[in-house]
């Protein structure tokens, strides 16, 4: 067992800016994993805001291709089953604290391995049901009025649109997109507001103007501030820059109603799975998320949506080359 990587630029199809960053790529590593005749893809994505980039992300495949030379070099197609990926990821994990997207790398393309061995889909191999399939948002960046009026009708078949806030014209952007469609909103504000008393009263304006969530309002260690929202939000508060992994939902869960899981935050899917146990046990509302991505990670991610409440698997129709096959939507949702 192998892992093979490249480096991959993938371009936005408009500059994407949020509260504290704009871009128009995101570099990330692509990776293959190879067993006999079965092959697995996986994917890093590496925005720039983040820790790691494509250097370390291949540091740590170099790294985990020696370590899997020296502990699992009896693995063959005939004995990788589940406790095979659960061991290795637990094994990867002695290696290092962080590189959470360069694990998540390595966790996509064993699942994807996993299910090429077993001729399955991964949604059909954990009984999940597609019925259950929540609609995905499309997300629109922080622009100008006239950008924005184009990209709503370029995603017109989307049922709802996630909005990114944080900067003094949030209500303007709102206005725009009202003026060209009533569709349900989610907000993002990527922890770029400031004054507790100020969010609760845009929270309260958002809500007349059919806003259904609110993402990330305050900044990331801010949680007092957070819990006194939860408080008083008239919309469920999520968590996403505050929450990463399994071991943040003690931390979280008296200051949001939900959390955003992402793959490249929490290591991939074996623990976005526990995550979704876990939070369902704390009656915390649960969206799964996406970084900028090809359809590898968007569809590993999708194989999930149909446990959580709400899904935001935007990121091949935000983008213009990606690699693989693109996701089909039907009515809204990501065809399983
Ligand atoms: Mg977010």
């Amino acid at each position: 067992m192998n892992i093979t990587f490249e480096k991959f630029d993938l371009q936005m199809r408009h500059r994407f800016t949020i509260s504290r960053a704009s871009r128009t790529f995101t570099p990330l590593v692509l990776t293959q994993i190879s067993l006999g005749a079965a092959i697995g893809r996986g994917e890093a994505s590496l925005p720039p805001y983040l820790p790691e980039n494509q250097t370390t992300v291949i540091q740590f495949l170099e790294k985990t291709n020696i370590f899997l030379a020296n502990n699992f070099k009896n693995i063959n197609a005939q004995n990788f089953d589940y406790q095979t990926i659960e061991q290795i990821m637990d094994s990867l994990e002695t290696l290092s604290e962080n590189d959470t997207a360069a694990k998540a790398s390595i966790d996509i393309a064993l699942h994807n391995l996993w299910a090429d061995l077993q001729q399955k889909k991964l949604w059909q191999l954990w009984g999940i049901n597609p019925e259950t399939m929540p609609e995905t948002s499309c997300t629109l960046g922080i622009d100008t009025p006239s950008v924005i009026r184009e990209k709503v009708t370029h995603m017109k078949d989307f049922k709802v649109l996630k909005v990114k806030l944080g900067t003094d014209d949030d209500k303007i952007l709102i206005e725009t997109i009202r003026e060209m469609t009533d569709k349900p909103l989610y907000v993002d504000a990527n922890a770029g507001w400031k004054d507790r008393e100020k969010v609760l009263d845009l929270i309260y304006w958002l809500q007349s103007k059919n806003t259904i969530l609110v993402e990330q309002p305050m900044a990331k260690e801010n949680l007092e501030d957070h819990a006194w929202l939860r408080e008083k939000s008239p919309l469920p508060i999520f968590a996403d820059e505050s929450f990463q992994r399994l071991r943040d939902l003690e931390k979280v869960k008296n200051a949001f109603h939900g959390v955003n899981i992402k793959l490249m935050k929490c290591t991939g899917l074996r623990e976005a799975r526990k995550i979704i146990v876990e939070a369902r046990k704390n009656d915390l509302k649960i969206m799964v998320g996406c970084m900028s991505e090809t359809s590898c990670a968007i569809m590993a991610a999708a194989q999930i949506a149909p446990l959580v409440d709400f899904a935001d698997l935007d990121s091949t129709w935000l983008t213009t080359n990606n690699p693989f096959e693109s996701p089909i939507l039907r009515g809204g949702k990501i065809c399983l």
